[in-house]
């Protein structure tokens, strides 16, 4: 430790669970002039952006862009199918559910949270029964995040539209994908997914402060039963991208604009399902490290059951305050920057001391994942962290499989 930030200069690596690593070719793609938001090529590449972005989503119903941060996507797709004293049922696992049920709650809907806890999926039974209660269909909304960032659970979002179908519930099925798409497989159209929000900077790789509400003709409906709809988040107009900033809207995000069609560039041209394939991989490798560590020591994964973990982000617990020490020593000491936790502290335990995440999402590839690893390696040793052997070893094994 004498010998601080003495192997941290060089490139520095941002391992947190969004914003994400920025490839290159989006840096250089918004560093420009000023473009003319009135004509010319940004308001012709806009057509194709968004079918682009629907790609990566999976569907072909609409998309409407926000110059906002994912908050602004929550506000926004609930401003266009919810008005005030209109009940919606969300599903917490973790902080992010919390976040967008207090969006709801802001705007006057009757929120009923169903919480199932920091370290477990949604139990689609318990939902059901919910759903069977609601006999006279008073929930307009069903609100579930894919992957919670907080607690890195992956949540069954098909299972959610079968039992709704089972149940012939009309309410929409609301998901918010912020942390997963990219990363996670996706299917807005085959899932049945109504409304999905995300933003720019997780799986899509663009700096924060742009956001996407993706909608279908359902949820349309709602929203054109709804009495009025906030002339910001109106989704309407802004699922016409190309008049939209023209006319409508106000100023284009113009480089984030720029930034979004290189980063599309890169997810099609890898193609969307090896995109999915790569997280999936990376994800394997980081478990497979975790695992080992875990052998010996207090290090302890949030979500014990492989099959429910993301593959964007993984949460861990190493007894406090070792993961506060740990994630200052591989930044003062390597460059690199561990995820805190997010509303994780146990009881009596001061903040975040006890947790920490790995982002694994986006613009990351088997070099970066073995840098990430082979840092939390070096420092579980320096600080004399208690661990188990091998880790490097076992991640180095899937990546080499893959
Ligand atoms: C990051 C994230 C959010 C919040 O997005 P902001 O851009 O920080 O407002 C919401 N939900 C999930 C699942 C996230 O990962």
């Amino acid at each position: 430790m004498t010998k601080q930030n003495k192997l941290a200069p060089g490139r520095s690596y941002l391992a947190i669970p969004g914003p994400s690593v920025m490839p290159d070719a989006v840096l250089s793609a918004m560093h420009r002039a000023a473009p003319n938001i009135y004509e010319g090529e940004l308001v012709e590449m806009m057509p194709a952006l968004a079918a682009d972005l629907k790609r990566v989503a999976r569907t072909d119903r609409h998309v409407a862009m926000y110059i906002s941060n994912g908050h602004g996507a929550w506000e926004a797709a609930l401003s266009n199918v919810i008005a005030s004293g209109d009940r919606v049922l969300v599903l917490a696992t973790g902080r992010f559910g919390h976040g967008w049920a207090e969006m709801a709650t802001g705007l006057g809907a009757e929120v009923d949270i169903l919480d199932f806890g920091r370290n477990a999926p949604v139990d689609l039974t318990q939902v059901a029964e919910r759903l069977k209660a609601d006999s006279g269909h008073q929930i307009k909304a069903v609100m579930a995040v894919h992957v919670d960032t907080s607690s890195s659970v992956r949540n069954d979002v098909p299972g959610l539209r079968r039992l709704l179908d089972e149940a012939g519930h009309p309410a929409l099925l609301m998901a918010d994908c912020i942390a997963s798409l990219g990363c996670e497989r996706f299917e807005m159209d085959a899932w049945g997914v109504d409304v999905m929000v995300t933003a720019s900077q997780k799986g899509l790789m663009v700096p924060p402060g742009m956001a996407f509400v993706f909608f279908n003709d359902r949820a349309e409906e709602a929203r054109a039963r709804l009495p009025r709809v906030s002339r910001y988040w109106d989704w309407s107009p802004r699922a016409h991208a190309q008049e939209f900033y023209q006319y409508h809207g106000g100023t284009a995000p113009t480089h984030h604009l720029y930034g979004l069609r290189a980063a599309l560039d890169i997810i099609h041209e890898e193609g969307i399902e090896q995109v999915w394939q790569r997280h999936e991989t990376l994800a394997r490798a980081v478990w497979a490290a975790c695992e080992a560590w875990s052998a010996e020591g207090s290090l302890r994964f949030n979500i014990e059951d492989r099959a429910l973990r993301s593959h964007a982000v993984t949460a861990l617990r190493l007894q406090a305050p070792h993961a506060t020490e740990l994630r200052n020593w591989v930044q003062g000491n390597l460059g690199l920057t561990l995820g805190v936790g997010l509303g994780m502290a146990l009881p009596g335990e001061p903040a975040w001391h006890g947790f920490f995440r790995l982002g694994h999402m986006g613009h990351v590839n088997g070099h970066m994942i073995m840098g990430l690893l082979g840092g939390i390696e070096a420092g579980l040793s320096a600080l004399k962290i208690d661990h188990g052997p091998g880790a490097l070893q076992a991640a180095a094994k899937v990546i080499g499989g893959a």
